[in-house]
């Protein structure tokens, strides 16, 4: 097909929507390690698991089997709000770099929630619903996956719990009133409400809390009160499962014009967009049908992939989940308070670190202040305000364009941009100001927290 038929924007019809999600899992070779219960240090089974998450998220997040799981019909019709998400070529952003390389983005940020978290809420949240629970808790950092999950809960009528972390609490009231809009109820965390959160705060007083914190006492609110369970926005295999539907339009969308991309960029953070975007990819790797370059983009400032190691750790820092295999910092690990860019989980999806273990994809890390960068030359090319989390993977995709500018290369880059950034107008703030500083933490500093993993045999 003549490259100049490939429209803008690469939308698809209803019809040509997911009605599966992929399990990436199914197709790899090496399976992500099991989560470990922290006392006995045993795989955690389906019934210790029940305790916590909804029946059927535990069956999804403990089957390494099944390649597709359906999309029930009423996630199916809530997508179709929302979905197909748009596939654009950045041809402005291509003429503007002078590149021969031809940029594709997966843009996620077209709803409420400003990001692809709404693409798991609304699974979690419906699975809950099924199995007749009164609410869902959870924690969020930022505010897109509260956002997202109060959106889901209130489609549904489930009640829905959020500890946001304090400093986030504090300095996002916007993030914090859509929530109530949506009917959530909002307590900053650490809090008074929970044991690990007066733990907590007798430990570390004046504390602005953590995701690892934050997560602890969303956890023990749920195993304490009759008809809640907890639920995750990313990280866990689940998460990545329902994100499948990035990659799977994605790659719907790029086989109708027989595009073919040669590098696949992500963010990450716990690595759900990323997952969800490359799976379908991934799984043509895996079985040798296809090959691709995969990269991951961190922040130099939380680089879990790129220098932390691959260990059993902690998910929260009240100790009170699951053991899990991953590229991590260490639970104690918290980014310095000048990190305005997101993505600050000291751990990575189990699954995306077995793939990078087994050098399956690649990674790299950026300064906040070359992001912010990319984020103010994307937006004033493409028109898109994009969120801190997503300018990382478009400073990698800019950068790769680039390189082909110099060597003449026309390689096709595919990048998600997982969403919007109107609420993190203090960071673009600081940015424009030169507030911004670029903070990395030193390898003294990662042993400290290295130091304190747990051991495990
Ligand atoms: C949460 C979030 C991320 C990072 O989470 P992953 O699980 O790594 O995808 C990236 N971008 C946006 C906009 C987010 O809200």
């Amino acid at each position: 097909m003549s490259e100049k038929k490939i429209p803008y924007k690469i939308y698809l019809e209803e019809q040509e929507m997911p009605t599966a999600w992929y399990n990436l899992r199914a197709d790899m070779k090496n399976k992500p390690a099991p989560l470990l219960n922290p006392g006995t240090h045993q795989p955690m089974t389906a019934e210790e698991l029940g305790g916590v998450f909804c029946e059927e998220l535990v069956k999804q997040e403990l089957d390494n089997d099944t390649a597709y799981f359906d999309i029930p019909e009423d996630i199916r019709n809530f997508y179709k709000m929302y979905r197909p998400s748009p596939l654009v070529r950045a041809y402005c952003l291509e003429e503007k770099l002078k590149t021969p390389a031809k940029i594709y983005y997966k843009f996620e940020g077209n709803n409420t929630s400003g990001s692809h978290k709404l693409n798991s809420a609304i699974a979690q949240a419906y699975y809950a619903k099924k199995q007749g629970l009164k609410g869902v808790t959870t924690e969020t950092g930022a505010g897109q996956w509260g956002t997202a999950l109060s959106m889901a809960c209130s489609y549904l009528g489930l009640d829905c719990k959020v500890y946001m972390v304090k400093c986030s609490y504090e300095q996002k009231p916007f993030r914090r009133e859509v929530m109530r809009t949506y009917g959530a109820s909002v307590t900053p965390s650490p809090s008074m409400e929970t044991e690990v959160g007066k733990k907590i705060l007798a430990e570390h007083p004046g504390t602005t809390g953590s995701l690892g914190c934050a997560i602890s006492e969303a956890v023990e609110k749920a195993v304490t009160n009759e008809g809640y369970r907890y639920v995750l926005g990313s990280v866990l295999n689940q998460v990545l499962l329902h994100q499948s539907v990035i990659g799977l339009e994605t790659k719907t969308a790029l086989d109708k014009y027989g595009i073919k991309p040669d590098v696949i960029i992500g963010c990450a953070g716990g690595g759900s967009n990323l997952g969800g975007l490359i799976a379908p990819f991934m799984g043509e790797k895996l079985r040798g049908e296809a090959d691709y370059r995969f990269i991951a983009v961190e922040p130099a400032s939380c680089p879990s992939l790129t220098r932390g190691v691959y260990a059993y750790d902690f998910c929260d820092t009240g100790m009170v989940c699951p053991l899990a295999k991953m590229y991590t910092l260490g639970s104690d690990f918290i980014p310095s308070a000048n990190h305005a860019g997101g993505l600050r989980y000291h751990g990575m999806s189990s699954i995306l670190s077995q793939l990078y273990d087994d050098g399956l994809m690649e990674a790299v890390s950026v300064k906040q202040t070359d992001v912010f960068e990319a984020a103010e030359y994307f937006a004033r090319v493409e028109g898109i305000l994009p969120a801190p989390e997503s300018s990382h993977a478009i400073r990698a995709a800019i950068d790769e364009a680039v390189k082909c500018r110099e060597t003449g290369e026309e390689k096709t880059i595919l990048f998600g941009l997982t969403g919007t950034g109107y609420f993190d107008m203090v960071a673009y703030e600081k940015f424009h100001d030169g507030q911004m500083d670029d903070y990395i933490p030193t390898d003294e500093e990662l042993a400290k927290y290295r130091e304190m993993l747990p051991k495990i045999d």
